[in-house]
């Protein structure tokens, strides 16, 4: 009567949505104040005024200019402008032709994998990893292959990635500034991956892609370098969007990068473009295509999520707990003080703090924490945290 898979996947919450969820509920129950939700990544800095005033400015032309369907892989114009900003960023020298605009980087993973992946292919990720690319993965009937990351820095262990790439490994996901762990991937690590790829692409005669997925790639902290990744390895794709830079993630705005450097890559694009038809995607949110066309050069606003670092990096200093410190991205990894995460994320709930066990992320032991929340939430979950210190002293 109805696909089983679908069906399980729909009626198995996300634990990071169920969590959220509960949260709301609680905020509803005790007061919003009393609650420490550090659950959900959710920007908190609100979109760049310049949003709003391309929306107004946008909204004065003609409507069928404003609400048509574009181009499957979006308003040839736009693509334009975002082609020359990543040249102006990267000396690179894309056009029009290398960009799929999507639905946001949820929809350029989805679109990336099912136009690469046949059955019975397998992707590696790192872990802890987002745990969405599971279903990603799954759903174009390949597997995942898990690869810890290196225990001191969480960059990648390549001796780990070696080891796990086989002649049936089609593509490996990263991700950098990551989510959850805060890590950004060094220029060392990104080249010692990619000859490591080129290695295996080698040996087994295959083409192994590099799914970069950088929706936080703006969002780095002391200047620390994020890497362009196709200029390291060749075979890169690359999945953006503007949800947490412009913090737009309900407007559902991305791309695929399918650079001229990748083997074939104009079949690769076609098969993007096969792929987006195929999923139904017909075409990116016409009006947000116009607004990032205007608010393209609007840098990320990272002083608040900076600010967000300091207090709770310093308070977590105070109360002794152990934890890796963000590079980028608005998230905190935090170890857990139970061997189970579950049991401590129940426990932080107990004194109203919302954390999200590293179970999710394919990991075990920690416990992920999203700053990108009110600084007073930070401040004012202090005797919480040192209760929670305190359960297990
Ligand atoms: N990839 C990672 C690592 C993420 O953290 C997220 C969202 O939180 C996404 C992809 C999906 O982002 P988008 O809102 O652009 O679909």
């Amino acid at each position: 009567m109805y696909n089983e898979v679908m069906y399980a996947m729909g009626v198995e919450p996300s634990v990071i949505r169920e969590l959220f969820a509960y949260g709301v509920a609680r905020k509803a129950e005790i007061g919003a104040d009393k609650v420490f939700d550090f659950s959900i990544g959710n920007p908190s800095v609100p979109a760049p005024a310049s949003v709003g005033h391309a929306l107004e400015e946008i909204a004065q032309l003609p409507p069928a200019q404003v609400h048509a369907y574009t181009q499957a892989a979006g308003d040839p114009a736009v693509r334009t402008i975002i082609a020359e900003n990543l040249n102006a960023r990267f000396g690179t020298d894309y056009t029009a032709a290398n960009l799929y605009l999507t639905c946001g980087a949820a929809a350029s993973l989805s679109i990336s994998l099912k136009a690469v992946l046949e059955p019975n292919e397998e992707v590696v990720v790192v872990a802890p990893f987002f745990p969405e690319y599971r279903t990603w993965i799954e759903t174009h009937g390949a597997t995942l292959v898990m690869v810890p990351a290196r225990e001191s820095d969480f960059q990648i262990d390549l001796d780990a990635m070696a080891a796990a790439i086989t002649p049936r490994t089609k593509a490996v996901i990263i991700n950098s500034p990551n989510n959850p762990v805060g890590v950004v991937y060094s220029r060392e690590t990104l080249e010692g991956l990619a000859a490591l790829l080129n290695a295996k692409q080698d040996e087994f005669g295959t083409t192994i892609f590099l799914i970069s997925d950088e929706p936080y790639r703006e969002l780095v902290y002391g200047g620390v370098e994020v890497p362009w990744v196709p200029s390291i390895y060749a075979n890169t794709i690359v999945c953006y969007s503007w949800s947490k830079s412009l913090s737009l993630p309900g407007e559902r705005v991305g791309y695929i990068l399918v650079p001229q450097t990748l083997r074939d890559w104009e079949h690769i694009y076609f098969a993007v473009a096969g792929a987006g038809r195929a999923l139904g995607f017909v075409c990116a949110p016409a009006i947000f295509q116009q607004v990032i066309a205007r608010c393209i050069d609007e840098p990320a606003d990272l002083a608040a999520y900076e600010h967000n670092r300091e207090l709770l990096t310093s308070m977590l200093d105070e109360l002794g707990f152990e934890y890796i410190k963000p590079q980028g991205a608005f998230y905190l990894w935090m170890r857990s003080l139970d061997p189970d995460a579950k049991a401590f994320s129940e426990q932080a709930k107990k004194h109203e703090l919302l954390i999200v066990a590293s179970d999710s992320f394919g990991v075990e032991g920690w416990a992920r924490l999203g700053y990108c929340i009110a600084p007073e939430t930070i401040t004012n979950s202090r005797d919480a945290f040192a209760a929670l210190k305190a359960d297990y002293e």
